[in-house]
């Protein structure tokens, strides 16, 4: 049983640290939302009072925060501070790539392993403990992260090192986000055209235009499996998480030189979405955008 400091308990955080208490760990938990400490409390958690008394005497700390600035913030003023030099650090929160490398550029200064392991799933998989872990850091590093990220996910895939884990996640998302709109898109148009919108998946599904935003995450309803689009596209993947992962790809390939215009695009597309009010709404709910059946949410 391994002691673990777990800092941010929101939506996915919770299921986490939920699952690391099943596991058989001690968690000790601190978030600044009382609802979220205690819900970690509810789950078995040990709350604290600040983060560096959850960190101090941990054998591994998980952070789970929204965006780069807040982890940077975390790990300089709480957790670099209090780790024991054998710890393992694992920043599991979407961030960008270059704070990311400088983060852990400051844990290694100071003598600490860390890895960036960002995670693919949404919050069901985090309460299921089924998430897929891409992990960027040292051989060393991953080899003494792999069994806590185990207990909380169904793969964990070593990417490379420091920022490869952000990087694997942002370039996935990038790619998700294009195919989504390509296939809402392609579903407009089909209708348009006056196909029968099964009787198109039951092709495209098996032809060359097939991609799993079509096949697992068909964004018309009733069409394919179930989706978020069978249930008003609510749950899921928020468009504004979309909206985030996009920006993170379009900020990286600007700094790494590389032309993605379809990211690009992509992202554009969400921004128009997450300002006429879809933010909410699962980011397949874009089609309605696309074939111009988009009403926003009453406000009131
Ligand atoms: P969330 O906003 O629900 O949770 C973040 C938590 O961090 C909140 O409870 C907040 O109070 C806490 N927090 C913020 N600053 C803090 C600080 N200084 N100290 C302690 N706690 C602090 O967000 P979430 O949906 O759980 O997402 C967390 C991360 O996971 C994000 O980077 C997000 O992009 C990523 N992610 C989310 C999903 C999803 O479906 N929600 C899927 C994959 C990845």
């Amino acid at each position: 049983m391994a002691k673990i400091a777990f800092i941010g308990l929101g939506n996915m955080g919770g299921g986490m640290a939920a699952n690391l208490v099943k596991a058989g760990h001690d968690v000790a938990a601190f978030d600044l939302s009382e609802a979220a400490l205690e819900r970690a409390r509810g789950n078995g958690c040990s709350i604290v009072a600040d983060a560096g008394d959850a960190v101090k005497g941990a054998d591994a700390v998980v952070t789970m925060l929204p965006a780069g600035k807040h982890v940077a913030a975390v790990y300089e003023a709480s957790v670099i501070p209090n780790a024991s030099k054998d710890a393992i650090l694992l920043d599991c929160s979407t961030i960008d790539v270059a704070t990311a490398r400088a983060v852990e550029g400051k844990a290694a200064e100071a003598g600490l392993d860390m890895v960036d392991a960002p995670v693919s799933g949404g919050i069901a998989a985090a309460d299921a403990g089924t998430l897929t872990f891409m992990v960027g850091g040292t051989a060393d590093a991953f080899a003494k992260a792999q069994p806590i990220l185990d207990k909380m996910g169904k793969a964990v895939i070593h990417a490379g090192d420091a920022g490869a884990g952000q990087a694997a996640k942002i370039c996935n998302n990038m790619l998700l986000g294009a195919t989504m709109v390509a296939t809402c898109e392609t579903f407009a148009l089909a209708r348009e055209l006056g196909l029968d919108l099964q009787t198109f998946y039951d092709i495209s599904s098996k032809a060359s235009g097939q991609s799993w935003s079509m096949t697992s995450y068909c964004p018309v309803p009733g069409v394919g499996p179930e989706t978020p689009a069978d249930r008003n596209y609510e749950g899921g993947f928020a468009a504004a998480l979309m909206l985030k992962d996009l920006k993170l790809a379009m900020d990286a390939a600007k700094t790494a030189g590389a032309y993605t215009p379809m990211g690009g695009e992509a992202e554009e597309l969400y921004q128009r979405f997450v300002d006429r009010g879809g933010a909410g709404k699962d980011f397949s709910a874009i089609i309605k955008m696309i074939d111009d059946s988009w009403e926003a949410p009453d406000e009131g």
